[in-house]
């Protein structure tokens, strides 16, 4: 049996969250938005807990949360949603880094093709951008500041504290892609100061398809966020469409799940990362680890085992485990890693370079077997 190690790109769904799912498309049929009979009544109820239950994880108010498809669309939402706000109020330029998701990305060079500047902050070799080097660039035109909290392929932990403290008393919206960090680094996203927040449910044993994009109220007022989509009402015009109530309570109950058990995963993680460090050393394979493991969450790990072609390993360990060598939206084709590349790294370090990422649901004896396997061919491979 192949131990999956890849919950970095999406983590399987909880038992809990699914029979939660389950029971609300077999009895409560209909649609959140229909004010004229009990079914829709009921609904919305479904529609208003799992609300509550995202906000009490994220330490805000629930009617700073709006549902959506996923990080990919929130991301999209907060950041071509300012558009008319930064031309209105001469604020045209943006602020991000070099490795931010390609939904942040390709998002932003968008909008520099449609007039606005935008400048990308490269973190060097440690995986982490320098809060001053990001901070450095405000002016007094920046509209947005746009900074993931975790690396999905480093696990590098970026400095969006000390950015939001920073930026808080300046007239620049910050937001935060916490996609990899929601449900995991809970402390630390409550303690942050941003405008808007994003992260899909299927990260933290939620289902596929479903997200969240926070807008922080300032004195009672939201971000200047307008609807990229025309059609409906929902989520106060932010996201129209129907809103898929099984998904949205998947998605509370997930966060409920994060809420109650994210202090005891963290030790699992942390008990799982020991142990495949150790099977690394004791597996006699040359590595490295990419990114500076002092800031590295301890559900990731991105190694290069030397002289080992990742891809050539991969295909060769898929009956021991699924790992993988950067984002799953990038890696129909081999290119190398954007975000090593960012860092720095030398192109064979990463073309030997593998992400192993783990969460609340693997078992720890499970991962060293699979771990224990891909190695064994990893030093037949590096002979
Ligand atoms: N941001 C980050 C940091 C991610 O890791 C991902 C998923 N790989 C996304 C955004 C996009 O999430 P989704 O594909 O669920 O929309």
């Amino acid at each position: 049996m192949s131990t999956y190690l890849d919950y970095n790109a999406s983590a399987p769904i909880d038992s809990r969250v699914l029979d939660c799912m389950v029971d609300v498309y077999k009895n409560s049929i209909g649609n959140a938005d229909s004010r004229t009979h009990g079914f829709g009544e009921r609904a919305r109820s479904i529609v208003e807990d799992a609300r509550k239950q995202v906000a009490t994880l994220l330490g805000i108010s629930s009617d700073e949360v709006f549902f959506t498809s996923g990080a990919t669309e929130s991301n999209n939402i907060a950041i071509r949603g300012l558009v008319d706000y930064g031309k209105k109020n001469g604020k045209m330029h943006i602020i991000t880094t070099a490795i931010e998701h390609k939904a942040v990305l390709e998002t932003v060079k968008h909008l520099s093709e449609n007039g606005f500047e935008v400048e990308f902050i490269k973190p060097g070799i440690s995986g982490r951008v320098n809060a001053s080097d990001v901070l450095d660039k405000v002016r007094e035109d920046t509209l947005l500041v746009s900074v993931m909290h975790v690396n999905n392929e480093t696990g590098i932990i970026q400095p969006v504290k000390e950015i939001g403290d920073a930026l808080n008393q300046k007239d620049v919206l910050f937001h935060v892609d916490a996609t990899q960090s929601c449900g995991k680094l809970v402390d630390e996203i409550r303690g942050i100061k941003y405008n808007m927040l994003s992260f899909s449910a299927h990260k933290l044993m939620g289902p596929q398809g479903v997200g969240v994009l926070v807008l922080k109220k300032n004195r009672y007022k939201l971000p200047p966020v307008k609807n990229i989509m025309y059609g409906g009402q929902q989520e106060h015009g932010i996201r129209p469409g129907t809103i898929p109530v099984a998904l949205v309570a998947g998605c509370g109950k997930a966060c409920e799940i994060a809420s109650a058990e994210y202090k005891e995963n963290a030790k699992k993680a942390i008990d799982i990362k020991k142990s495949v460090l150790q099977e690394l050393d004791a597996s006699g394979v040359e590595y490295s680890i990419n990114g500076d493991p002092e800031y590295c969450v301890d559900t990731t790990i991105n190694v290069s085992l030397k002289g080992v072609s990742s891809e050539a390993l991969m295909i060769s360990t898929k009956q021991f485990c699924g790992v993988s060598n950067g984002s799953a939206c990038t890696s129909k084709s081999y290119s190398p890693s954007y975000v090593l590349v960012a860092m720095g790294l030398d192109n064979d370090t990463i073309e030997c370079s593998l992400r192993i990422s783990w969460g609340a649901g693997t078992n720890k004896d499970e991962a060293i077997e699979g771990i224990r396997g891909l190695l064994d061919v990893a030093k037949q491979f590096s002979l």
